[in-house]
């Protein structure tokens, strides 16, 4: 069975359709982390908002 990781910024409460899956959830984090720093202006990710995306990572069967 495969599995895959998905992270959707609105389910953080963003106004953004930014969606992103990986087959390994190590994979999501550094994409997201991109992400935030072109359309959300983070280039500095504290760890409450690491965690927060971590926490918001769902897992697709
Ligand atoms: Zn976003």
């Amino acid at each position: 069975m495969d599995m895959s990781y998905t992270f959707k910024c609105k389910d953080l409460g963003y106004d953004c359709s930014f969606e992103y899956e990986a087959r390994e959830r190590k994979d999501l984090m550094p994409r997201v982390k991109i992400h935030f720093k072109y359309a959300h202006n983070v280039f500095e990710m504290a760890p409450e908002l690491e965690k927060k995306i971590d926490g918001a990572i769902k897992e697709k069967a």
